[in-house]
């Protein structure tokens, strides 16, 4: 009698995930796909299929817990209708709130915490025998670097693998120290491997992922230093390209700067959150690094490599922010020549030491602030995607655009590119001549054809 596949008489299930916020989530929420496949998961984008919903939130951003519970209130009516239906929450949101989030909605199955992807599996089979639970143990301890689950799943032309998580800086305003735990380093050989297994699958560009990459091994004396782990994924056979994101401006050094003038492989993008561009402001916020610094760092980039394209983050409105303050805020951004930034107004998140400060700005006024920011980058953006127009660039093609008439890739200097091509060059390197910049990408021509042309 011909035995039955094993995979073909487990019913399949399927798995609704929504991430919200960074890219460290969107990795997450990769393991957590990966995670699950093995217990007969399968991805859906369709919510009414899915056997099980899982939110992966972060807290972020301003009233993040209260979003999450109004969201959650949207499933009451599904869960009603659909009896099996799993909803749980993960991420910070859930490592913060643990418990409390079950005892709130009475329709919430299971809750995880960032330190708990690693038991996801055992959670989520617990909750179909009909248990609730909420697992949010904080391993605030090395043995830590030893759980970080792997995405293992063949496929993709780009990925995220995660170096360290965690951050020891507790810069004022923020919330992931407490919600991630202090920093732990992935083992370098561990790293190598996994993307050596990636680029046997296909894989050709890879971002190495971390709350701040750049103190990576720092607590490891046995370990490569960050310039030292980049110098090792640059000799990987298979990998076209790489990247890291998120930099603190702190840590970041001369050995870094030099992988810059000496990797090819090592692209020509730099995300380096300066968060604001007055001394005043920076050690209200306890970066640990004053505006000259900052500057001197972009200087040297920009020696190493010319090409580079700078994105950074910004935050305006904090505590005790003047008129002058802001103003060095836009002095910076003019020096720097962002390719693109993230700005935001500063709200306080409970728990933090920014949150007992008192604020002498008033909404309106923080508004008006990020308004005036945000149009100078604006353009700033679209004028550096217009000069790029007549420019050849290499590009990595990742795919079908989603209007499904042209590829899309990225260049090195993280640029999004939409071309006419044949979708059999998904996954290679193609030179693209730019025709057109717009505010969020550019359109080009594959240079064989335009010289064809
Ligand atoms: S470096 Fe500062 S802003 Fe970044 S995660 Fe750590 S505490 Fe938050």
């Amino acid at each position: 009698m011909k035995r039955a596949n094993l995979r073909e008489m487990i019913p399949v299930k399927y798995l609704y995930l929504q991430t919200m916020g960074c890219q460290m989530n969107v990795s997450d929420s990769e393991k957590i796909a990966a995670l699950l496949q093995r217990i007969g998961y399968e991805l859906t984008d369709d919510q009414r299929r899915a056997d099980l919903i899982l939110l992966n939130t972060c807290s972020v951003r301003a009233r993040a817990e209260e979003k999450v519970y109004a969201h959650l209130a949207n499933y009451v009516g599904m869960k009603r209708k659909k009896p099996g239906l799993l909803l749980g929450v993960g991420g910070c949101v859930a490592q913060q709130e643990g418990e409390r989030l079950l005892d709130r909605v009475p329709h919430l199955d299971l809750v995880f915490g960032t330190h708990n992807l690693h038991r996801l599996p055992q959670i989520v089979l617990a909750a179909e025998e009909g248990r609730r639970l909420a697992e949010v143990d904080f391993i605030d301890n090395d043995t830590r670097v030893n759980l970080f689950p792997v995405d293992d799943r063949p496929g993709g032309v780009t990925r995220f693998v995660t170096v360290m998580q965690g951050c020891d800086n507790y810069c004022s305003y923020c919330i992931v120290p407490y919600v991630r735990g202090r920093e732990v380093s992935r083992r370098a050989g561990e790293i190598v491997a996994e993307i050596r297994q990636m680029a046997e699958h296909g894989v050709r560009e890879i971002t190495l992922l971390g709350q701040n990459v750049n103190s990576y091994g720092a607590k490891s004396p046995d370990e490569p230093d960050f310039a030292g782990l980049l110098r090792m994924v640059s000799q990987i056979p298979g990998i076209e390209r790489f990247r890291f994101t998120t930099s603190h401006p702190k840590d970041f050094n001369r050995a870094l700067i030099q992988c810059f003038a000496e990797l090819p492989k090592l692209c020509s993008h730099m995300h380096l959150p300066a968060q604001s561009g007055s001394d005043a402001v920076l050690a209200g916020m306890n970066r640990g690094y004053t505006r000259e610094h900052y500057l001197s760092m972009v200087t040297e980039l920009k020696q190493a490599r010319p090409d580079i394209a700078i994105t950074g983050d910004m935050i305006v409105g904090f505590p005790g922010e003047t008129a002058e303050d802001f103003a060095q805020t836009l002095s910076l951004m003019d020096e720097v020549g962002y390719a693109d930034l993230f700005s935001f107004m500063y709200s306080p998140r409970p728990g933090t030491l920014a949150a007992g400060l008192s604020e002498e700005l008033s909404y309106e006024e923080k508004r008006e602030r990020l308004e005036l920011l945000q149009d100078i980058q604006r353009k700033g953006t679209r004028r550096q995607n217009e000069a790029l127009v007549g420019t050849i660039d290499e590009v990595l093609v990742e795919g079908v655009s989603k209007r499904g008439d042209q590829l899309y890739g990225r260049t090195s200097g993280n640029r999004v590119v939409n071309f006419a091509g044949d979708p059999a060059l998904i996954g290679t390197m193609v030179d693209v001549c730019m025709t057109k910049g717009y505010q969020n990408s550019l359109l080009g021509t594959l240079a064989v054809d335009s010289e064809a042309a």
